[in-house]
């Protein structure tokens, strides 16, 4: 229980709004896109800037409050949303400032990567971000960050050149490769597990039109595209990324689908790579084409919107051998919803794979493919046969994944996920929430647990 006058007092300190349960805007603010997650913070602090942060922060401590962190609230666990605690949240917080000729962009954390990406194009520049226009920078960045621009220039999280973060004493500290250093390193793919990070800076990149779209094909050929696009895989330049899966198109047909992007500078280059994948096989339809970098990170947008209830099961993979691709040929289609984007898997290449495992507290670089099982429905009528069609579907790609998961694509996780997720960079990692967080003040997250920390009502 917090107390209610310490409660008025803390409300009143805030520059930003707050919310508390049946006030006007409460249920909004509470709510997340995955529907599956319904939980309901005693008090949500949308704060208006670092000092919020702080504030909430230092309160949620002094009456030791269970404590969740929203930046874009895309979390497909809901990690971003408490039941009975205070939710901080940064989605207001939309600052952002290009530095056209220092290619950096300075960007507050409550920001959506389809703004972002509004504003950088604005100067000819862009870094990588996902692919879906609605998710939030900071939980995408700060857990790893897969897009369209990966290849050529590594994720999200290796063009981040330095970060505001208010620590769990309610300090704000910036950390770069000369200021806490250490922090830097975990901040960089711990997901949130170090302190809330209030703005980023990052690198940018020159990025005029580009070569986007997809091939779709009909579903049942699965098999023959999955063993097209191994070998095509091979010969990929850094340039393009390649990503595809079964789904279902708006008119119902169900596709196998590879959706590309092409960022190089020659787009004629770019046409002559995509000639193998756009000659192969008799397609159903071909959407390549020239477009602007904001459309092609927009091409996703209508099959992800807000209010369906999602469940997503997802490891990187050891080898797309054929006794695998058979398993996914087997699974195509069949999902009990038409909403559901599986199996899936991306390609793995490039800038991403050249960054050592242990540079940054991300340390998935070695592998070829990300696997996934993305499960989308509409009603909550429908949640047991399709998460357990998840589940199944999953199991069986089992002996071709490797333990390790991205922390940003998992809806649930058993004891030993985060070592697994965090694989040779975990122990470190509890030494800087030893060092950082040691009473696992933040753990509304996919939580690496420091060695001693001290039993709080603060338990997710
Ligand atoms: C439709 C959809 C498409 C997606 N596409 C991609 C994609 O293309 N590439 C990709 O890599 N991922 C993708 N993801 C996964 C995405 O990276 C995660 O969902 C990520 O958590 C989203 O960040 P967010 O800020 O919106 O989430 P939130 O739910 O707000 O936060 C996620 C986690 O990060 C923590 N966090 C958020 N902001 C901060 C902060 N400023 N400081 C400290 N901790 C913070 C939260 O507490 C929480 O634990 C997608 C997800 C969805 C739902």
């Amino acid at each position: 229980m917090i107390p209610e006058s310490a409660l008025q007092k803390f409300r009143a300190s805030l520059r930003g709004l707050s919310f508390c349960p049946g006030e006007p805007g409460y249920d909004a603010a509470r709510t997340v896109p995955n529907a599956m997650i319904d939980r309901r913070p005693a008090v949500i602090a949308r704060c208006a800037g670092p000092a919020d942060v702080i504030a909430s922060v230092r309160f949620a401590r002094e009456h030791d409050i269970l404590v969740s962190v929203r930046g874009g609230g895309h979390s497909v666990a809901g990690k971003s949303v408490c039941d009975g605690g205070l939710m901080i949240d940064l989605s207001a917080m939309k600052g952002i400032r290009v530095d056209p000729h220092g290619h950096r962009v300075r960007a507050e954390a409550g920001l959506k990567l389809g703004e972002f990406d509004r504003e950088t194009q604005a100067f000819g520049l862009a870094t990588t971000l996902g692919v879906v226009p609605g998710t939030g920078i900071s939980g995408l960045t700060l857990g790893g960050g897969f897009g369209n621009l990966m290849g050529k220039y590594g994720l999200a999280l290796d063009n981040v050149i330095g970060v505001d973060v208010v620590t769990a004493d309610g300090h704000l500290l910036t950390a770069n490769d000369f200021e806490n250093e250490d922090l830097f390193w975990g901040v960089r793919g711990s997901s949130g597990n170090l302190g809330i990070v209030t703005s980023l800076e990052y690198r940018l990149h020159e990025l005029g039109p580009v070569l986007g779209g997809a091939v779709f094909y009909p579903v049942a050929k699965t098999r023959e595209v999955l063993h097209f696009c191994r070998e095509y895989a091979e010969t990929i330049p850094d340039e393009l990324v390649i990503q595809g899966g079964a789904f279902s198109l708006p008119d119902g047909a169900q596709v196998f689908g590879v959706a590309i992007c092409y960022c190089g500078t020659s787009l004629s280059e770019g046409e002559k790579v995509l000639k193998p994948l756009r000659q192969f096989g008799q397609p159903l339809a071909d959407i390549i084409q020239v477009m602007g970098y904001v459309q092609v990170q927009s091409l996703f947008e209508p099959f992800f919107p807000n209010g369906r209830y999602t469940y997503v099961k997802s490891n990187f993979m050891r080898t797309l051998s054929d006794e695998a691709i058979d398993v996914m040929a087997e699974y195509a289609g069949k999902s009990p919803s038409p909403y559901t984007f599986a199996p899936f898997i991306e390609h793995w290449h490039g800038a991403v794979s050249r960054v050592g495992v242990t540079d940054t507290a991300f340390p998935h670089r070695d592998h070829s493919y990300n696997f996934l099982v993305w499960s989308s429905w509409e009603s909550p009528a429908d949640s047991a046969k399709n998460v357990e069609w998840t589940r199944q579907c999953w199991e069986a790609m089992h002996p071709f994944l490797v333990a390790g998961s991205y922390v940003n694509y998992v809806s649930d996780e058993g004891d030993t996920f985060a070592r697994a997720a965090y694989g040779p960079n975990y122990d470190r990692l509890v030494a800087l929430k030893n060092k950082y967080d040691p009473t696992n003040f933040f753990r509304m997250n996919h939580n690496v647990k420091p060695t001693q920390a001290t039993p709080a009502a603060n338990s997710a």
